[in-house]
């Protein structure tokens, strides 16, 4: 069964919600490698932080391993999993700080058999400030990378999704020297473009300094609201500068995304029924099948 293919947006949720209950194990393709992907855009509230989590779910409960690495100190997206990521609590910080294993520090996400989580606590705000004084200047954009490496050589995953903080700072340096992919969501409104440019160079910098691997893999318009002109003048923008990266799967405004993070659930757990959890759904398979250099 194949809910992209239901004619009515009625039909397709209702048969989403069938897939998601039946179980969407072994219904996307297992990357051979690890596909680790960074979430980033400077602009704030663009859906980063959603994106990065209904995705990472919906890998999760096709039966994918998946991690998500939790790199802004609002710390969201651990919010959005149910993890706890109070002031002390471990993660992201003592990584990058303290050298601790990823392994070590992860945690299970609730309601999840295959996803575990990186979470981020407030002390990250203070990292930049630390690793000024602690870590050599050369050395300060590879702390994600190292800690990814060793990480990779024990444990499988199939995803890894770094969300970024709503800047170019050092945290998402570091998360554009350690993947390969960066996935950019866009919101559709308008000024959304604007920052794109900036973020651009920023990518190619990161590519031609420090990760030569580096590549902007995937385009997501997200927000999209079907009652004004605007997002689909804004939609046909972003196609015309990103051509084939961008995802032919939009995701909608959708109240059940908005309100799922304060249930700390994922809208795909949330109300898998729901026009958001639909298109998150479709954006992940997406994902999964295109491949990394399926573009
Ligand atoms: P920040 O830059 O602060 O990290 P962000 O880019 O991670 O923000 P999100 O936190 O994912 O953005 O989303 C911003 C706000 O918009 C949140 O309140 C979120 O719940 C809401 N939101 C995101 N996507 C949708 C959607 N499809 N429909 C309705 N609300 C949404
Ligand atoms: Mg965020």
């Amino acid at each position: 069964m194949d809910f992209q293919d239901e004619d009515t947006p009625l039909a397709a949720a209702a048969a989403a919600a069938v897939y998601v209950r039946r179980g969407l194990k072994g219904t996307f393709p297992r990357p051979k490698e690890t596909r680790v992907i960074t979430v980033a855009n400077q602009k704030g509230g663009v859906g980063k932080t959603t994106s990065a989590v209904n995705l990472a779910a919906s890998m999760a409960l096709a039966g994918l391993n998946v991690l998500v690495i939790d790199l802004d100190p609002q710390g969201n997206a651990s919010t959005a999993f149910g993890v706890d990521h109070q002031e002390g609590a471990q993660g992201t910080y003592d990584v990058l700080v303290d050298k601790a294993p990823i392994a070590e520090m992860m945690v299970e996400a609730p309601k999840y058999e295959t996803l575990w989580v990186l979470p981020a606590s407030l002390d990250l705000a203070g990292v930049d400030i630390q690793l000024i004084t602690d870590v050599a200047e050369a050395d300060r954009p590879f702390l994600l990378r190292g800690a990814l490496e060793a990480f990779l050589a024990e444990y499988d995953m199939d995803y890894i999704f770094v969300d970024c903080p709503p800047s170019l700072g050092l945290l998402t340096i570091n998360a554009l020297a350690a993947v390969s992919e960066v996935l950019i969501p866009i919101q559709c409104e308008f000024y959304a473009l604007e920052g794109v440019q900036q973020l651009m160079r920023t990518i190619e910098f990161a590519r031609e300094r420090l990760n030569p691997d580096l590549e902007v893999s995937t385009i997501l318009l997200t927000m999209y609201a079907q009652t004004t002109n605007l997002s689909q003048q804004v939609a046909d923008e972003v196609k015309a500068y990103f051509g084939k990266k961008v995802l032919e799967s939009i995701i909608p405004r959708s109240v059940y995304v908005a309100e799922a993070p304060s249930f700390g659930e994922s809208v795909m757990t949330y109300d898998p029924g729901s026009t958001g959890a639909v298109a998150y759904l479709a954006a992940a398979k997406e994902i999964a099948e295109r491949g990394r250099k399926g573009i």
